[in-house]
């Protein structure tokens, strides 16, 4: 029952459609027009609460609030109404306005129900929380999260209060610092929902909630004696120490607000909704909310480069089972394409589907499904599936010769309409398609290491690329869920040129007897995940030194003297892969030598501008076409302190001829290299976005 609410007819553009069963039960469903996502804008809310009104005066049997999109519930409020506010009033407005609503959903006077399917976030879950039950469908798809301080600011409409009643200090204080999104068997477990269900039994569970109305969930009794006030300073204490570990304030001081509000005005009253407002209004005018709203939303924008619906891709052939092809083919199976992996030998690719399974285990729980995504993916040392192909995805040894002998006898039994993709990091496209019949066909597709992990994903084109395949590279790439940076064939192409100063800078240092460890400070304390020396390591000495010198020699920069690294290298200390490279690397973490002094004033300045003077030259060559674009994949890519907004936005706050002045005294003390590109006229002209 209550399926097939179908919107009457002159209110076309209304996002909620209400409609009563035949046992007095109102199902309210969102349904927002022209997207696939609801979202909890302002005008959505309004809505609900003009239908909250209607309800309040005759309450119905029961309310449940359910979402018409197939994929989820609620993704969360409209980001984008957040980069207009115009100053803290108006912020404030906009959490109270939220709040508002959700009161009246809280107090109506019925049994009400949130009906939930996929994901619930942010807004949508705060929205889910203020009523009195929560049914889900309990697959893998659910995911239900407060990611705010992902964006720098918290939940604002009242999800800092009720998420604390209902599930206790501990668990809702890990929804909410982390951002993390809570999968179904922990969603259930900690109290985020009452029941987990079949989708045939969403609506039925839903409607049995409504009319039994059974005792309410309430947190357990040790999480409610942490929250008497004698006994809250010594949480709060536990819960700063273990934010210190994470996050500095000054970076992230969204993370520290939560802390602080509940431990002032705890999970109860009035005055603790007005502080939420108030808290999350000053949060938004802070540089890092800025910076971390505008990087959301331009990688919303790389997304809509390539279209989720275009060409139909369903089979995918990797060939090169190692370190990449391997991940590659398996992350294509997860996704949901019928993949073929090539190697040399079987051998070389049994590793490739122990990995595949393991990630298919984790990713997907379900075994059936794990099972089923196994399926997906087979061993093909002979290459039977390159006739079948709508991808070929060659990921073989960094060679130009042995990649361009494989083309040669790939291509011809490739179908004509096939993508050509290569996964090189440090070779351009021209030579590579050099010997090709249609040397059109052939785009970069430049994956991160690991895979799983890493969203961002190059796609490179040259000269002769074409357009429609290039489109299509873009559209395979958003088919895998990962993220696309069009770029052009250029040393390094993005990511890897503007990381590339910033180890050898570290090396620099290192060989002016800096401790290693003393330069991996500077940098965390800049906002970087990772120090350059830590980073080598994870990449791998190997690789680092590889990509690194193919990278500066194409480029003519200077390069430091690497013989310690070299040394590691043929001692076959690899970094973290080997269990040693710079630092010995116990159970997956570096193990670091106690600090030695303090960071050297200038270390600091010389590892980020380093970085940031690249992304000016790669701007200057247009490599990528736009600042925005690669703030955002160097943030994507690298890891580079998001908070601050990406290199170009941070040179921005910092002041363009402030950096360029910096820039000109360092290479007056360290050499030439750090002398300013000559793209930074184009920025200056530009001024502040
Ligand atoms: P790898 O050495 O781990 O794997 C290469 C695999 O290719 C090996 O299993 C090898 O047997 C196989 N192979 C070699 N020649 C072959 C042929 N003619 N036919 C079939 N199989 C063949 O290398 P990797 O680290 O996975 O790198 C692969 C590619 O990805 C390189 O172009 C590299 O530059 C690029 N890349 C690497 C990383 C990284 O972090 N390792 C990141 C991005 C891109």
């Amino acid at each position: 029952m209550a399926h097939g609410t179908g919107r009457a007819a002159g209110d076309a553009e209304t996002s909620w459609q209400m409609r009563r069963d035949d046992d007095g039960i109102v199902w309210l469903t969102l349904d927002k027009p022209g997207t696939s996502t609801n979202v909890l804008s302002r005008v959505v809310l309004q809505e609900l609460g003009a239908h909250l009104m209607t309800l309040a005066a005759a309450p119905p049997r029961g309310l449940v609030v359910r979402s018409g999109k197939r994929g989820g519930f609620i993704a969360g409020a409209d980001v984008k109404e957040f980069t207009v506010l115009r100053d803290a009033e108006e912020g404030f407005e906009l959490a109270r306005s939220g709040q508002r609503v959700l009161d009246q959903l809280e107090e109506l006077g019925c049994p009400t129900v949130a009906a939930i399917q996929g994901f619930a976030l942010g807004g949508g879950l705060e929205l889910a929380l203020a009523c009195q039950y929560r049914v889900a469908v309990g697959d893998a798809s659910l995911a239900l999260g407060l990611p705010e301080v992902q964006l720098g600011i918290h939940p604002g409409f009242g999800g800092t209060v009720r998420s604390v009643r209902l599930l206790g200090v501990r668990p809702a204080m890990e929804v909410m610092l982390t951002g993390r999104a809570v999968r179904a068997d922990k969603a259930l477990r900690i109290g985020l929902v009452d029941r987990l269900v079949p989708a045939s039994e969403l609506e039925s569970t839903a409607r049995e909630l409504v009319l039994r109305a059974p005792p309410r969930r309430t947190a357990p009794l040790t999480e409610r004696l942490l929250g008497l006030p004698l006994l809250r300073p010594l949480v709060r204490s536990a819960l700063l120490r273990q934010l210190a570990g994470r996050a500095r304030r000054e970076h992230y001081p969204a993370p520290y607000a939560i802390v602080e509000l509940w431990s002032r005005y705890g999970a109860h009253g009035e005055a603790a909704y007005l502080a939420e407002a108030r808290s999350i209004a000053e949060l938004f005018r802070t540089e890092t909310a800025r910076n971390l709203v505008r990087v959301f939303l331009l990688q919303d924008r790389l997304k809509a480069l390539g279209a989720k619906g275009g060409a139909s891709f369903e089979r995918v052939h990797v060939i090169g089972a190692g370190v990449m092809g391997g991940d590659i083919a398996a992350w294509c199976a997860l996704r949901g394409l019928q993949v073929t992996l090539q190697d040399r030998a079987a051998e070389f690719v049994e590793p490739a589907l122990q990995r595949a399974r393991e990630l298919f285990a984790r990713r997907l729980r379900d075994p059936a499904q794990a099972a089923l995504a196994s399926g997906r993916l087979r061993a093909d040392v002979a290459g039977d599936g390159v006739p079948e192909a709508d991808v070929v995805i060659e990921a073989i040894f960094e060679s130009l010769n042995a990649k361009r002998e494989l083309y040669a006898t790939l291509e011809p039994r490739m179908k004509p309409e096939a993508l050509l993709a290569t996964n090189t990091s440090s070779l351009m496209l021209e030579p590579l398609a050099a010997r090709l019949a249609r040397p059109e066909r052939l785009v970069g597709l430049h994956f991160f290491n690991p895979v799983a992990q890493m969203p961002l994903v190059e796609v490179v084109h040259s000269r002769q690329s074409d357009a429609t395949i290039v489109q299509g590279a873009l559209n395979f790439t958003r088919r895998l869920d990962k993220v696309p940076l069009p770029c052009r064939s250029a040393p390094g192409f993005v990511v890897n040129r503007v990381l590339m100063p910033y180890l050898n800078e570290a090396m620099f240092a290192a060989q002016e007897g800096i401790a290693l460890a003393t330069i991996d400070d500077a940098a965390v304390r800049f906002g970087m995940p990772v120090g350059p020396i830590e980073l080598a390591d994870i990449v791998g000495l190997d690789t680092a030194s590889h990509v690194g010198e193919i990278i500066a020699s194409e480029l003519g920069r200077a390069a430091p003297d690497l013989t310690r690294l070299k040394q590691l290298v043929a001692a076959k200390k690899l970094g973290r892969k080997s269990g040693e490279g710079f630092y010995a690397w116990r159970d997956g973490k570096a193990v670091k030598p106690p600090a030695q002094g303090a960071i050297p004033p200038e270390l600091e300045d010389r590892l980020i501008l380093a970085m940031v003077n690249e992304a000016v030259a790669c701007l200057r060559d247009t490599v990528v076409a736009e600042p925005d674009l690669l703030d955002v994949a160097v943030i994507l890519g690298t890891g580079f302190a998001p908070f601050r907004g990406g290199p170009i936005a941070y040179a921005r706050q910092r002041g363009i001829a402030t950096v360029i002045a910096r820039l000109r005294q360092l290479a007056g003390r360290y050499g030439s290299r750090f002398l300013p590109d000559a793209g930074w006229s184009a920025l200056e002209t530009h001024g502040k976005p």
